[in-house]
């Protein structure tokens, strides 16, 4: 995947309540492409995998089972400084410290419930686009 791409997943909270129509079109508002899409559920050898790095912390249980608990939109997007600036849109992990306007202060109710994912670097935004699609499904 090129730098100038990112990955994000709309989480089971954001689809249980429907909002996937109102925070696509925040993210396309955003000036961001999406070159990757689709309604998905992760099993739970999916999200203990791509969660890894968080397994030695006390929340890991509580995030699988909420990460598997319903249907997420994963989506690879692309624009200029995708990473840092989907970051910028998404806000803090807790919604609590999220700037106002941003995804997270909009949408998400708590910090294990933060209704969208955003890659925090070039590197992960490849891996964890490479975990959901293949060539094939990413344009
Ligand atoms: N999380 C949680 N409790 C915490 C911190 C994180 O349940 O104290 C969950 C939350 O869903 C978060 C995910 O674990 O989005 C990954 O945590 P990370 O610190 O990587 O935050 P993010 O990169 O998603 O902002
Ligand atoms: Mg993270």
């Amino acid at each position: 995947m090129a730098t100038n791409r990112t990955f994000t997943m709309l989480k089971p909270d954001a689809v249980e309540k429907g909002h996937i129509g109102a925070i696509l079109d925040k993210i396309a508002a955003a000036g961001f492409k999406i070159v990757a899409m689709k309604l998905t559920q992760m099993t739970k050898a999916d999200a203990e995998t791509f969660y890894a790095i968080h397994n030695e912390r006390p929340f890991f249980g509580e995030l699988v089972a909420y990460m598997t608990r319903g249907p997420i939109v994963a989506a690879i997007l692309e624009k200029e400084n995708a990473v840092s600036d989907f970051r910028t849109l998404i806000g803090a992990t807790n919604p609590a410290d999220a700037a106002e306007g941003t995804i997270r202060k909009m949408f998400a109710d708590s910090i294990s419930e933060n209704a969208v994912h955003g890659s925090d670097s070039d590197e992960n935004a490849a891996i964890e686009g490479a975990f959901h699609f293949s060539g094939r499904d990413t344009f």
